[in-house]
């Protein structure tokens, strides 16, 4: 392992546009030798949060609140992380826990003010229990899931972040995190429109899982009781609730599996029933959004699904409420809307616009 400067040779950037990178001697080749990257990037000004006290229910610790009305879709954070680690590359035969902590320790040295005072003051949930400094990374990182070089010996790496890692958790939450590697950045957009003065929260567990699983999770993990709107619900809808994710993630796959191909075939047949498509997928949509379960496969799908059908049915406002839906998740999920901004503004440019209208007409007995 060695660790480096990211972005490299640049004298003139403020200290919060660095970050330190624990990384395999390859990848660090690979980041040194990529010209022009990382990419700069400009993070919304004036920003459109606060970092403040979040009461006592998070033990008067800090979170990330929202100072303006946000819409969905909207990158609310953008940051380069303060340390850049590798969590589960091989090391070396010995106590693994022990060397992670001589490598922080060696980052640690080289590290500045900024970077320093920055990291000390980060939460670290498992006190005496684990080396200072291991205990600040396992309670902050979030993932950056790749960087430069040969991936298959890139491992994986977590970042540990100023702001965003004062982001609390819910298994309700309201933003996304992602890394993005053009800007080696991480980012937070909006999933639901946010009111200002709202908490902002992303999720630290795995939503997918039932109420039992995610709290056991995050006990071993980050060692709190979670008490978000998810986990206080009473028995009976706390159930429902476990019931709904487990379907999402056990039959919606199958449900949604159904290619262009079978869409089309609907589209163009008027005795298939119109509910068929549209209403199976309003459902996996509602209950998603009401489980906050935003799989990155099968939330673009459905909503994909959605404004096809509409389109079909020339039902344009439908349409375009999908369409702006796709936008604001791929923007979440990916950086960028891809395309869905366009269809949006144009439903009936599409193919699809208009399907299953003139498969009907033409099926029409004529006087
Ligand atoms: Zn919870």
């Amino acid at each position: 392992m060695v660790i480096t400067k990211i972005p490299a040779n640049k004298r003139s950037l403020p200290a919060d546009a660095y970050t330190h990178v624990v990384c395999l001697p390859e990848v660090k080749k690979a980041m040194l030798a990529a010209s022009g990257w990382p990419a700069p990037f400009s993070p919304p000004s004036p920003p459109v949060y606060e970092i403040k006290s979040a009461g006592r229910k998070y033990s008067n610790g800090l979170g990330a609140f929202a100072v303006a009305d946000i819409k969905p879709g909207d990158l609310i954070m953008q940051e380069r992380a303060l340390l850049i680690t590798s969590r589960h590359v091989a090391l070396p035969k010995g106590d693994k826990g022990r060397l992670r902590e001589i490598f922080l320790e060696q980052c640690w040295a080289e590290m500045g003010h900024f970077h320093r005072k920055t990291m000390q003051a980060l939460h670290n949930c498992y006190g005496s229990d684990a080396e200072p400094l291991r205990g600040i990374v396992d309670t902050n990182a979030l993932p950056a899931d790749t960087l430069p070089g040969p991936t298959d010996i890139g491992g994986i790496y977590s970042a540990v972040f100023n702001h965003l890692a004062r982001i609390n958790h819910s298994c309700s939450p309201n933003v996304r995190y992602r890394w993005d590697i053009e800007t080696f950045s991480g980012q937070v957009h909006a999933f639901q429109p946010i009111k200002a003065g709202e908490q902002l929260f992303i999720s630290y567990c795995d939503l997918e899982y039932p109420r039992g699983l995610r709290q056991e999770e995050l006990r071993k993990l980050y060692r709190f009781d979670c008490a978000c709107p998810s986990c206080v619900l009473p028995r009976y809808q706390g159930r429902l609730s476990d019931w709904r994710r487990l379907l999402i993630i056990e039959q919606a796959f199958q449900d949604l599996s159904k290619t262009d191909a079978d869409l089309r075939a609907w589209a163009t047949n008027p005795r298939l029933p119109d509910p068929m498509l549209v209403d199976a997928a309003e459902i996996w949509y509602g209950w998603m959004m009401q489980e906050r379960v935003l799989n990155s496969v099968l939330l673009p799908t459905v909503l994909e699904r959605l404004c096809k059908a509409y389109c079909a049915l020339e039902d344009e406002g439908n349409a375009r409420k999908y369409a702006r839906a796709a936008a604001a998740y791929e923007k979440a999920l990916e950086g960028s809307d891809s395309g869905w901004g366009i269809v949006a503004a144009s439903p009936e440019k599409t193919s699809w616009w208009g399907l299953r209208v003139r498969a009907r007409r033409q099926q029409a007995p004529s006087i």
